[in-house]
């Protein structure tokens, strides 16, 4: 009798806390106040609309469609880019008026610190800055992500400062096959900056071959894809997967240990947001949070308040001491725990510094398999607004273009 040996998966998905997020109740949802950017990003899946910008009504109208449809603890004010929007402290001021966390998307080019200022007295809760080597950024374009850490610096002390340690500072880089090298240094700059980053967000490129394998139609009648953003007449498959990721992690970081994910709408076994929590001080990593700790944390906040959890202050994240106690409940906890013990007793000054939570979540937006069948995010965190009707922000511009999402017709 022969036996076939299965291959270890490089993370296996049931050994994870599934996040709890679905449809009508999830942690986030995006808010697009406008079309118009001030970059033009090459992994974009936005058309740069000048004249994009929605008015203060639009904007309310879209959030009661979030409020009717979705339980959120915190909004997504992306785009376009929201700080071009000539209101946008307003906007943030609407959204923490309805008890929501304003978290702002951007790419940090129109930031001042006069509008920072303004934005936290509004009550922004946090900030999320894309920032990667593929935006053609002025004074930046031949930089690569090593180099670029020093902008990220830039706003995150910036964030620090004006916000007075209140409010979440995380970065966002869109990831390509060629720069798929720099992940483990961007964390590596991530983790001597604790104090003041709370998460970084790796998203795989994608891209849909023009001319190749599909036929597009929407609701049976053909259409013209190659109009789209993310449309490329290169054949070139973009399938880099979130394990990818982890395996680039792994290179510099061995035991680097996901504790929680998010499916695919197609295949239980994608991993389309992978969750990665770790607890250090100083640069020094002690080790991982594990499932249990991720569903303790979801799940408490949800009996809490009614909602699942979105973002939280760089005070919380500096918590990581009293988390210890969950090693009664959470086993990939006790050898943080115990190796944290012994380093105070060896090094009692480190005490001085808290022990902090920092996250990495890597993104796996839409895969599209042989039979035409797309793969997406399930319950999709990042929803937004189109017609009165949640839809895919990552695949916005086909109801805007078309009036419906494309389906795609194998050949
Ligand atoms: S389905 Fe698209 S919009 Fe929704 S979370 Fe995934 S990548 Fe983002």
């Amino acid at each position: 009798m022969s036996v076939t040996a299965q291959a270890q998966p490089i993370v296996d998905h049931r050994s994870l806390y599934r996040l709890p997020w679905s449809l009508p109740d999830n942690a986030i949802a995006w808010l697009e106040p406008t079309a118009k950017c001030n970059l033009a990003c090459f992994g974009c899946y936005r058309e740069n609309d000048p004249r994009g910008h929605k008015t203060l009504e639009q904007i309310a109208s879209d959030l009661d469609v979030f409020q009717r449809y979705r339980t959120v603890d915190g909004i997504s004010i992306a785009g376009g880019d929201p700080l071009v929007h000539p209101q946008t402290t307003e906007i943030v001021r609407m959204v923490a008026e309805r008890g929501l966390k304003p978290i702002i998307n951007t790419n940090g080019l129109a930031l001042t610190e006069e509008l920072l200022a303004e934005l936290v007295s509004a009550g922004v809760a946090a900030f999320t800055f894309h920032i990667d080597s593929k935006q053609n950024r002025p004074g930046w374009k031949t930089s690569d992500e090593i180099e670029l850490c020093k902008l990220r610096q830039h706003y995150a002390e910036m964030v620090a400062r004006v916000g007075h340690g209140n409010v979440s500072c995380s970065f966002n880089a869109t990831v390509y096959e060629d720069t798929l090298r720099f992940v483990p240094d961007v964390i590596a700059w991530a983790r001597k900056h604790m104090d003041i980053v709370s998460t970084v967000v790796f998203i795989a490129f994608r891209a849909g071959a023009v001319g190749g394998d599909f036929d597009y139609q929407v609701n049976g009648r053909p259409v013209d894809f190659a109009v789209m953003p993310y449309a490329t007449e290169d054949l070139t498959k973009h399938e880099l997967q979130s394990t990818d990721i982890v395996t680039t992690i792994r290179e510099r970081y061995p035991d680097f240990m996901p504790s929680a994910y998010l499916n695919g709408t197609e295949r239980p076994d994608t991993m389309k947001w992978l969750l990665t929590g770790y607890l250090g001080e100083g640069g020094k990593v002690y080790g991982y949070v594990g499932p249990r700790s991720m569903e303790l944390t979801q799940t408490v906040h949800h009996l809490r308040t009614g909602r699942y959890l979105a973002y939280t202050t760089p005070k919380t994240l500096a918590m990581g001491r009293p988390m210890l106690l969950l090693a009664a409940v959470d086993k990939a906890l006790r050898p943080v725990a115990r190796r944290y013990l012994k380093a105070m007793a060896l090094h009692p000054w480190r005490l001085r510094r808290k022990l902090r939570l920092q996250s990495v979540m890597i993104i796996q937006p839409a895969d599209i398999y042989p039979d035409g069948s797309q793969n997406m995010c399930d319950g999709c965190p990042d929803i937004t607004v189109w017609n009165g009707q949640l839809v895919w922000s990552c695949r916005l511009e086909e109801p805007e273009k078309f009036g419906g999402f494309v389906q795609m017709i194998p050949r």
